[in-house]
């Protein structure tokens, strides 16, 4: 820092995220003090802050009900009493009988009349000057006080540059004051502004703060996204040969909207620059069917493609899945996960390094160093949230530049979408295949649990199919098995009719593949399972699902919970039990899942419960969380960034480059890693 800050102020800085001078500009207050006027103490109101000054008329240090000082305040108008708990001798001195003083602090009514207690005071002459602007309370760290906080960041104001780094039309064209002007208001404020909208981060000197922000956002990725877009990958022209023989032998139609996105990915991969699409489908949307498309389109090209999932129970799936679709066309993909036996991995490992197969699914055993592709084309990534960007990077470093498609399931908010992913093209699946009847969501009380045993029974006994989710337990993996094993105890202890298995992470691969099998086969009518079956698990015939301790989940882990009921033509169920006493957040869950079923809208009531550094999940790490700007309310503002950072990256390059400088200059540049 080229302003002088001693060492130790610099640490306690480093705390608060404060690196550079400039990080003292943007560190703005949490609240403000008025001590830009005096209030009479007859016109006190109760439970509004005020300063007042007066002579101290009486002071004394009382014994009960606790050791306090007690002061009397006197003006022209009235006395006031001003109550310390904690005092020390220097304060005793300042508030001597005789003293004048200023006093800040919130009125209330107090044992003897009006009382303040623990006001900010100050001595005051006849002549003490009154503030000028308000007082900015900034958040602060121990050992750090606000005087020495408040010096510095006025420094940093008056001696740093805070030249505009938008350009003047488009200022005037949004109604955005200068960012000078802005800062200066923020850390001081005149004496009359509204403070309701200042604190509501409503006044347009705050709109200033964060479009800026969202614009530094915009930008970085933008020009990540212009980068990449020169990048030179292999053109891989549709031939239609390999995917009109999957669309023919299909028992099905694409939707219209599964139709759309297949269209844009295949257009993509015909480009000579890599890909980067995110693929969004709600739970059951039909994903699968596009990234198969998408595969045999690299195929067709003579490039292998590798297919990731981020469990062996959902990587096996869409193994065996596109082992069928793809057999009557003459491929033949290869298994891959890290519980393969090391003869089998090197073998699949040899395989793809001859280019003897085309199409690797695997777990992210699929990007370990040991595998090296011969020629690879295109990288797919089914739940990409669940993979953090490194791993996702380490498999595109596989090929030359490789084509991606990432899927997600679990929706991402629009405002997410654009902010966080404005670096990659989004594809939307949104309409839900044909003869899907809708899920009937219950809340039931875990004290009416032998109801649910009785639905149970009877759907399992007319020929239908259940699961039983085991809850959640975070804290320890162990204690999650012993829950799901003593649930599955249980369970068959109830239910000596049933055929129940069980599947939970701690199986082997084998165990958990044949447990997956008999169920889909039928010969199971009741699955115990543990959240591994979140993602992907496709069986038609289960219709009902009783998700045990739901207050414990979060919103879009139910969401794919209950997504894996409602895929074959029967009624679906899903029976949420939930357990009292609930914290406020799992019954706020409890009413959004129970009341939508919508993915979209119950991702975006959950930016509102958590924001969005919990719901990008793996993605957060590295990626730069927004401080000013909030998703779920400026989405006005990010619309208006995302226009302007093109525009800017198009006309004013120059002022680009210095805005995110301004901004990024401490981020590490993860795009780029
Ligand atoms: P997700 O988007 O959750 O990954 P899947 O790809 O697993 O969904 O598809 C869910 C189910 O719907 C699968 O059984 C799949 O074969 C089926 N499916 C996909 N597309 C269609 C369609 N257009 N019409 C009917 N069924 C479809
Ligand atoms: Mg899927």
């Amino acid at each position: 820092m080229p302003l002088k800050i001693a060492t130790a102020t610099q640490s306690k800085f480093a705390k608060l995220g404060i690196h550079t001078p400039f990080d003292l500009v943007l560190h703005l207050p949490l609240r403000y003090e008025d001590e830009t006027r005096i209030t009479r103490i007859a016109d006190l109101k109760p439970g509004e802050a005020a300063q007042v000054e007066g002579e101290i008329i009486h002071s004394e240090v009382m014994y009960r009900p606790r050791r306090s000082l007690v002061c009397q305040l006197q003006d022209d108008s009235g006395i006031l009493y001003l109550r310390f708990l904690n005092f020390y001798p220097s304060q005793q001195k300042q508030l001597a009988v005789g003293k004048r003083i200023r006093a800040l602090g919130e009125p209330r009514m107090g044992f003897f009349g009006d009382e303040m207690v623990h006001p900010k005071c100050r001595s005051a002459g006849e002549a003490t000057p009154l503030k000028q602007a308000l007082t900015p309370i900034y958040p602060t760290t121990a050992g750090l006080p606000q005087a020495t906080l408040t010096k510095h960041i006025h420094a940093a104001l008056n001696e740093l540059p805070l030249d505009d780094t938008l350009p003047e039309a488009i200022k005037k064209r949004l109604h955005l004051p200068d960012f000078d002007a802005s800062v200066k208001l923020l850390h001081q404020p005149p004496p009359n502004i509204d403070e309701d909208t200042l604190l509501a981060r409503a006044h347009p000197a705050w709109m200033r703060i964060k479009f800026d922000e969202l614009l530094a956002q915009q930008l970085s990725m933008r020009v990540h996204y212009r980068e990449r877009s020169l990048r030179v990958a292999p053109k891989l022209g549709a031939h239609n040969k390999l995917t009109d023989g999957l669309l023919k032998d299909l028992p099905f139609a694409l939707t219209n909207a599964q139709k759309k996105v297949w269209h844009e990915i295949s257009n993509d991969l015909a480009r000579p620059h890599p890909m980067q699409r995110l693929l969004q489908g709600d739970v059951g949307s039909g994903k699968t069917v596009v990234a198969a498309l998408a595969a045999l389109q690299a195929i067709e090209n003579g490039f292998q493609v590798a297919f990731m999932a981020p469990t062996e129970i959902l990587a096996e799936q869409h193994y065996l899945k596109l082992r069928d679709w793809l057999k009557p066309l003459g491929i033949e993909p290869v298994w891959l996960s890290g519980s393969l036996k090391k003869k089998d991995k090197t073998a699949a490992a040899e395989r793809i390094a001859s280019g003897e197969t085309m199409l690797a699914i695997g777990t992210h055993a699929l990007f370990q160093t040991s595998v090296e592709f011969k020629k690879l084309g295109l990288v797919i990534v089914d739940e990409q949230h669940k993979f953090g960007v490194q791993q996702r990077l380490a498999l595109r470093g596989k090929g030359a530049e490789p084509h991606q498609l990432m899927m997600s399931a679990t929706p991402i908010p629009r405002t997410l979408a654009m902010s966080y992913y404005a670096d990659l093209d989004v594809s939307v699946i949104d309409e839900l295949p044909p003869g899907r009847t809708p899920i009937v969501t219950k809340l039931v009380s875990d004290a009416r649990r032998e109801e649910v045993f009785e639905r149970v029974r009877a759907a399992c006994l007319e020929g239908r199919q259940a699961y039983w989710v085991c809850p959640l337990i975070d804290e320890s993996e162990a204690l999650q098995l012993q829950t799901a094993l003593e649930t599955h105890a249980t369970l068959t202890h109830i239910f000596p009719e049933l055929r129940i298995g069980l599947a939970h992470g701690k199986l082997s691969s084998a165990e958990k593949a044949e447990t997956m099998a008999a169920f889909k086969a039928g010969e199971l009518q009741l699955l115990v399972a543990t959240t591994v079956i979140e993602v992907g698990v496709d069986v038609p015939n289960a219709s009902l699902m009783v998700i045990d301790h739901a207050e414990r989940m979060g919103l879009a882990q139910l969401h794919q919970l209950r997504g894996r009921v409602g895929r074959g033509a029967a009624e679906s169920m899903c029976v949420l039990l939930f357990q009292q006493p609930m914290s406020e957040l799992a019954r706020a869950r409890l009413k959004i899942i129970y009341e939508n079923t919508d993915g979209f809208e119950i991702a975006q009531q959950d930016l509102r419960l958590r924001g969005p550094g919990e719901l990008l999940g793996a993605r957060q790490s590295g990626v730069p969380m927004l401080r000013f700007a909030d998703l779920a309310e400026d989405d006005k503002l990010l619309n208006k960034a995302r226009d302007i950072a093109d525009e800017m990256l198009r006309d004013f390059p120059v002022e680009a480059q210095a805005h995110l400088q301004r901004w990024m200059a401490n981020e590490p540049d993860y795009l780029r890693t």
